[in-house]
């Protein structure tokens, strides 16, 4: 497979969590210039505060609902916005909204004008709650339009859609993540999701809140292996969406036990209320990924939760420190 050697990349939310780690990867891989465009609402400058040292890196603050222009050619366009945790959105309802819908099509307007090829990061959460887990890419979905979680469910299947029309009516060379539960360093401490919840909880000796009866079933995948799956489908022919996951599925309760275990302690498992229109599970049918990019995880729970741990220690240690970080205007550009 040929690699980022020579290419311009433009990486949509490129500070956070899995944009910073796709920043990261491109640059290792050798990419000319990586440009990073972020409005920093859930993404943070400190992410990539220290890219610059693998490679030319550029980080900028840019709303990207409003017009994007780019001087210079662009090989590539990762669209990795979008509020992602459950909490995050409910706090964040209508640029969710916007993020998912008009986000997506200045992207899309980017790629275009630079003929580029266009990564959409989009989400198992399109499924809603699926009726026949595993998931595979052919199903359509159980979706409650006006539920708590729809402003993501339905801003990212209208992204999807925008993709596909952009493919179809414009050529655009288009390609399509599924994107699973996935873990590991840079996840935001408070950013409600149930892996640095419990993370934090193990490392502080505080209980573990376990909603519903912890029966729920959600299956992890390490950022590492994710990102290997994106840029192995970017720099692929496949314009059908891909599902990257990790098919291992655990109930919510089993992890709090993985957690412990790992971080070698912490308190009792604490049962609260599950919230509304819950997914009950939604393991990944990595098939298409499998046979058309020869991707599937590598990295155990075991593995990453270590990895995971390590590092919340280390960010827990430094939350204190509150470091500067440089970043560039978007008027600047
Ligand atoms: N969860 C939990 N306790 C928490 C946070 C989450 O038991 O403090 C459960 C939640 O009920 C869900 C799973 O963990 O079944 C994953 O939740 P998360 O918010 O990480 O993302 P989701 O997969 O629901 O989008």
């Amino acid at each position: 497979m040929s690699n980022f050697q020579g290419k311009r990349v433009v990486v949509l939310g490129g500070a956070g969590f899995l944009g910073s780690h796709l920043c990261e990867r491109l640059l290792r891989d050798g990419a000319e210039e990586v440009v990073s465009l972020d409005n920093f609402l859930t993404g943070t400058p400190r992410n990539v505060a220290e890219l610059s040292l693998l490679g030319s890196f550029m980080s900028v603050r840019h709303d990207i609902t409003e017009p994007i222009r780019i001087g210079g050619p662009v090989h590539y366009v990762f669209n990795m916005t979008s509020p992602a945790s459950p909490s995050d959105y409910a706090q964040l309802p209508i640029e969710t909204l916007r993020v998912g819908s008009i986000g997506t099509e200045n992207g899309l307007r980017l790629a275009r004008e630079k003929g580029a090829v266009f990564l959409q990061a989009s989400t198992s959460e399109i499924h809603g709650d699926p009726l026949m887990p595993p998931q595979q890419e052919g199903s359509w979905g159980n979706v409650n339009p006006i539920g708590p979680r729809s402003v993501c469910d339905e801003a990212r299947r209208y992204g999807e859609t925008l993709v596909m029309a952009y493919h179809r009516v414009h050529g655009v060379r288009t390609r399509m993540a599924r994107i699973f539960n996935t873990y590991g360093p840079r996840m935001r401490l408070d950013d409600e999701r149930v892996v640095p919840v419990f993370v934090g909880q193990a490392l502080q000796g505080e209980d573990f809140t376990v909603f519903g009866d912890g029966s729920q079933k959600r299956s992890f995948c390490y950022v590492s292996d994710l990102i290997d799956g994106l840029v192995r489908l970017a720099l692929s022919n496949v314009t059908l969406p891909v599902n990257i996951g990790n098919p291992r599925e655990l109930t919510i309760f089993e992890f709090a036990e993985a957690v412990r275990t790992t971080a070698g302690g912490g308190g009792r498992i604490l049962f609260q209320p599950l919230p509304k229109d819950e997914p009950k599970q939604r393991p990944p049918d990595i098939t298409r990924a499998r046979m058309l990019l020869d991707w599937e995880p590598r990295v155990s729970l075991e593995q990453g939760l270590a990895e995971t741990l390590a590092w919340f220690r280390k960010a827990l240690g430094a939350r204190a420190s509150g470091a500067h970080v440089e970043f560039t205007e978007s008027a600047a550009l």
